[in-house]
């Protein structure tokens, strides 16, 4: 599902990741932990193909078997919006939108009409037990609310793989548990294969697979 070889990042002078390889595989979840400065979130953003790689000619990053190096900006940006959710500490809803408008942007951005994208984002919003939400704003919900509804919409294109950069960050401790079942449900029912960034303790060691990452390597 997705395949690193000898990935690496320079900021300038500051080299991030370090010549990275990892195997990722349908329906797995995987967290990555790691100090602060690590690497973590640029590892993470150049998995989910937000960021390019630095080119050293060596790198290679394969995901569902597509050499994501060889696609034009627009194709990589069709196939980010098929293939990877992506869910945030910060949820990063539109304020003005209501949930279901919110669930169902992605849908749009994939040229979903909005009949069907309004049916697909109640449904999630239902699994997410969110059906007396549908029409508040991001104001109008509690925390734990509003990163459910930034789950469904990371769900709403049917995603294989979703990319989370510290998604319980920002919740209490009862709302992170709930998130955390919620991603081992997704995977059970749906095969989804999650890769999650965390501080939590209970989190990184619930996953099938644990990465640490120490000065831009896994080790
Ligand atoms: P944290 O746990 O604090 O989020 P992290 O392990 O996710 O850390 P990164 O965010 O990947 O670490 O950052 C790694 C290093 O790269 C840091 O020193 C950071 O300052 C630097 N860095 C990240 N993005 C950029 C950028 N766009 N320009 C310059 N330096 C950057």
């Amino acid at each position: 599902m997705i395949k690193a070889e000898n990935i690496h990042k320079r900021f300038g002078d500051l080299e991030v990741l370090k010549g990275v390889g990892l195997h990722i595989n349908k329906g797995e979840v995987v967290s990555i932990v790691g100090a602060s400065g690590a690497g973590k979130t640029t590892l993470l953003q150049i998995l989910g193909t937000l960021e390019r790689m630095s080119g050293n000619g060596k790198g290679r990053l394969l995901i569902n078997d597509v050499n994501i190096e060889l696609l034009n900006p627009k194709k990589l940006a069709r196939f980010r919006n098929k293939h990877i959710g992506f869910i945030f500490q910060f949820h990063q809803l539109l304020p003005e939108f209501t949930a279901v408008e919110n669930v169902c942007i992605p849908a749009y951005i994939a040229g979903t009409s909005r009949k069907e994208a309004e049916k697909k984002a109640r449904e999630l919003l239902d699994f997410l037990g969110l059906s007396h939400r549908y029409d508040h704003k991001p104001k109008e919900l509690s925390g734990g609310e509003q990163q459910r509804v930034a789950v469904a919409r990371a769900l709403i294109n049917n995603p294989d793989i979703i990319f989370a950069d510290e998604p319980s960050g920002n919740l209490d401790s009862e709302s992170a548990e709930n998130l955390h079942r919620l991603f081992f449900r997704l995977r059970d029912e749906y095969q989804q294969t999650f890769v999650i960034i965390t501080h939590n303790e209970d989190l990184a060691d619930m996953a099938d697979r644990k990465l640490v990452m120490v000065d831009g390597n896994i080790v």
